[in-house]
């Protein structure tokens, strides 16, 4: 049994979210407490819960513990089943989150599923759809299996009520990659989406974009989003270039104007833009699980967060793993990320 305390490293919902995946890749079982401790509300909240109930039902697993407010859990996988399943947060908790949680299991899994995620799909402090859809889920892809997604509706604080649907064709195994260039620049594009609230809110954000990152017009785009429950709204900033696609995204709330929300993601794409390094901050805690499991891989990083040196601590927990780190040269250059089995 793998002992976990959730209070460690970045202390948040990730560890918990981590443990289940790679609980449910290596069949070992595991016991964390402390979960979420550090924060304003501690345990597990809607959103982890249906994290921990998808990955028993994909996972044929024993969850002690599972319960809103739980801040101790024990978790017993079973044999993994691919299939059809549909999983619901409930509330506008992130359900790209509970993707996360499942989706490495399904990568190398005998058989094709099809997932269907209903809740918050742009959430703050969690993948949007479209880093998933544009950023997460190529470099997968890289790897092997064939993963593709479809965002049936938006979903947002607080209303949520969106859903995206996701095919997973796997893959024998999962092969490693090196992502040290970015490339050339293929395209660049922002968008601004409004849900339920007026388009001058996206007009008035295209056009921060605009003046400060210098871009013509037909890379700004406008999108009334249709479908979604509440109101909404988001700037995404989608670059990619020949070897990785970067998605930065402004997430609008109440009392925030249009102008802050556009200028957050802005500010995020010309950090980005004035490195080299090609993996943003979120891809790098994102990426680094599936690499894992692959057991070989190399990429340079903008630098690495607390979610990201969390997480090695788990993948050595876990797949016993090692990830080895080194600067790329000069702070701008970034920090080269490396795999290896054990
Ligand atoms: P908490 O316990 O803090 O409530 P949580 O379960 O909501 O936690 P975290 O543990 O903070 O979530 O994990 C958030 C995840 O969302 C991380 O993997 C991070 O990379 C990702 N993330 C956050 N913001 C973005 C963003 N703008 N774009 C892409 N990914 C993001």
């Amino acid at each position: 049994m793998i002992e976990i305390d959730g209070s460690f490293g970045e202390g948040g919902g990730q560890i918990l979210r981590s443990s289940l995946a790679l609980s449910l890749c290596t069949g070992q079982p595991f016991r964390i407490n402390k979960i979420r401790a550090g924060r304003d509300k501690p345990g597990l909240m809607r959103q982890h819960l249906t994290a921990v109930q998808a990955a028993a039902r994909i996972g044929s697993a024993g969850a002690e513990g599972a319960n809103i407010g739980s801040t101790e859990l024990v978790f017993t996988p079973g044999k993994v089943i691919p299939g059809d399943y549909q999983f619901a947060v409930g509330t506008a908790g992130s359900a790209t989150l509970v993707l996360q949680t499942v989706l490495p299991a399904l990568l190398t899994a005998p058989g094709p599923s099809r997932l269907v995620l209903e809740g918050g799909t742009h959430n703050p402090f969690a993948p949007p759809f479209d880093f998933l859809d544009k950023a997460f889920l190529p470099l997968v892809n890289r790897m092997g299996p064939r993963v593709t997604a479809t965002l049936d509706r938006p979903g947002f604080y607080p209303a949520g009520g969106g859903r995206f649907t996701v095919e997973i064709k796997p893959a024998k195994g999962l092969a490693g990659f090196e992502l040290l260039e970015r490339g050339a620049v293929v395209s660049r594009r922002a968008r601004a989406a409004v849900a339920n609230l007026p388009r001058q809110i996206a007009e008035r954000e295209l056009r921060v974009v605009e003046r400060r990152l210098g871009w013509p017009r037909e890379c700004l785009v406008v999108e009334e989003a249709q479908g979604s429950p509440g109101p909404g709204n988001i700037v995404t900033i989608e670059l990619a270039h020949a070897n990785v696609t970067e998605v930065f995204t402004g997430f609008g709330e109440r009392f925030r104007s249009a102008e802050a929300v556009a200028e957050a993601a802005v500010e995020e794409c010309r950090r980005y833009l004035g490195g080299a390094a090609p993996v943003g901050e979120y891809l790098t805690d994102q990426i680094l699980l599936p690499l894992a499991l692959a057991g070989a891989g190399t990429f340079r990083s903008v630098g690495l967060s607390r979610h990201a040196t969390t997480h090695m601590d788990l993948i050595a927990k876990f797949l016993g793993a090692r990830v080895t780190t080194k600067p790329a040269g000069s702070h701008a250059d970034g920090t080269i990320v490396s795999i290896a089995a054990s």
